[in-house]
């Protein structure tokens, strides 16, 4: 009896352990020694998948079976051959056109009598057929539900959510849901998401590994209540919503206007990272606070925050008090440290340029044209700002103004009502 041996690996089942060529190799060699069959060939595909039988060394086999040097063929499993019933049962047509027997290892199939034969035959086809109706029934399945409002996800619940497989509906996690809660609030308020993430992952350690996570977040509409599914909206039934519509909708209002602009130069918070805790010691960052539907720019210690008034109780500093406190400071001391500056930038120029203009003593023209020439060149870097735009640091954008106060301040402690300023100087 001469055995050809087949043995096959795809290439991601090389990295898996047991189905190594050298495996399947050396029990089929036991299995011919132990039969007294003559090992005629081995014929090893590595890395080929099962999913065509367009593979070098099964084409050889199928050759060496056409030229009659082959009595039987030995495989470890079926799906050596292929994945595909139907595939398997054209090669073993070929095999029994040349009285080739098959052997399978690990499957207790008889292949090579023809009842045997039969019995693959008809267990293929059924488990076709059963196949191709659960998928039908399934898809359809799928899709009623999902317009009846059912969502669904393959894999893990959303954050937020704990799936029950039975009822096919999703419960509330309270941990994950309150953070999910106070996620929207805090991004409504005007934290980034970056600030969104410190929160979300000292409340959970092992997720929120970026802050676009957190972005993922703000943009899932499960948490108001719907969901999308092939670009149509659907009420959901069997999750409840962990926020409002205003609340989801507000969110994503601000989310597509931050999309737009730089967030960092966009803040409307001119001491972000400036101010610092008098009790302790944490950085006071920006709060949007809403009261009576009116808004108000305030700064909070991120411990009182984060973590609640219990653990700080210093006082919440309305923004437009402490950044007018701030630029009056600034006007004030320009007078003793810039009047030492000599140098003029061009908006000094520009400055002087338009006292002669005004005074009559150049031309329109000519001021226009110096001007022009003066905004084109750019302005050089200095360790410190000139006097005339401290004079007017508040007519400038925000940005500049916050580059200037970052160049002047080297913090700003506030304790309770108190404000104190420490100079870079
Ligand atoms: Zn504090």
């Amino acid at each position: 009896m001469k055995a050809a041996l087949y043995i096959r690996v795809s290439t991601q089942e090389q990295a898996t352990e047991g189905y190594s060529l050298d495996a399947q190799l050396q029990k089929l060699t036991s299995y011919a020694n132990y039969m007294h069959y003559e090992i005629s060939g081995v014929y090893r595909d590595e890395g080929q998948s099962a999913a065509s039988t367009n593979r070098p060394e099964l084409k050889r086999l199928l050759r060496d079976i056409s030229a009659e040097k082959v009595d039987c063929v030995l495989i470890y499993k079926l799906d050596r051959l292929s994945r595909r019933v139907r595939d398997v049962i054209d090669l073993v047509e070929i095999f029994e056109k040349h009285s080739v027997s098959l052997y399978s290892l690990t499957e207790n199939l008889d292949l090579s009598s023809p009842f045997g034969r039969a019995a693959l035959k008809m267990s293929a086809t059924f488990s076709e057929l059963e196949r191709e109706t659960i998928i039908e029934r399934s898809k359809l399945g799928k899709e009623q539900r999902i317009k009846s409002g059912s969502f669904i996800c393959t894999g893990k619940a959303p954050f937020g959510y704990r799936a029950d497989f039975k009822t096919k509906s999703f419960h509330v996690d309270e941990k994950e849901a309150e953070t999910v809660k106070k996620l929207f609030e805090l991004y409504l308020e005007g934290s980034s998401f970056r600030q969104l993430q410190i929160y979300a992952k000292s409340r959970h350690p092992d997720k929120f590994n970026s802050p676009s996570a957190c972005r993922d977040v703000i943009k899932r509409m499960m948490y108001c209540g719907m969901f999308v599914w092939k670009g149509k909206v659907y009420e959901g039934k069997n999750f409840p919503p962990l926020i409002s519509r205003e609340t989801y909708f507000a969110a994503q209002r601000l989310l597509t206007k931050s999309g737009k602009k730089k967030v960092r130069d966009n803040t409307p918070y001119l001491l972000c990272g400036k101010i610092t805790c008098g009790k302790c010691g944490s950085f006071y960052v920006g709060k949007l606070r809403i009261r009576n539907g009116k808004h108000d720019r305030t700064y909070i210690c991120k411990k009182r925050l984060y973590q609640g008034k219990d653990n700080c109780s210093n006082k919440v500093v309305p923004a437009e008090i402490i950044e007018r406190e701030i630029i009056s400071a600034v006007k004030k001391i320009n007078f003793v440290v810039c009047e030492k500056h000599e140098e003029h930038t061009n908006d000094e120029k520009i400055e002087k340029l338009l006292d002669l203009y005004l005074e009559g003593k150049i031309e329109k023209f000519v001021y226009e044209k110096k001007v022009k020439l003066l905004k084109k060149a750019p302005v050089e870097e200095k360790d410190r700002p000139s006097g005339f735009l401290l004079k007017n640091i508040e007519k400038l954008p925000k940005n500049k103004m916050r580059k200037i106060l970052n160049l002047l301040i080297n913090k700003i402690q506030v304790t309770d009502g108190k404000i104190e300023i420490f100079w870079n100087f």
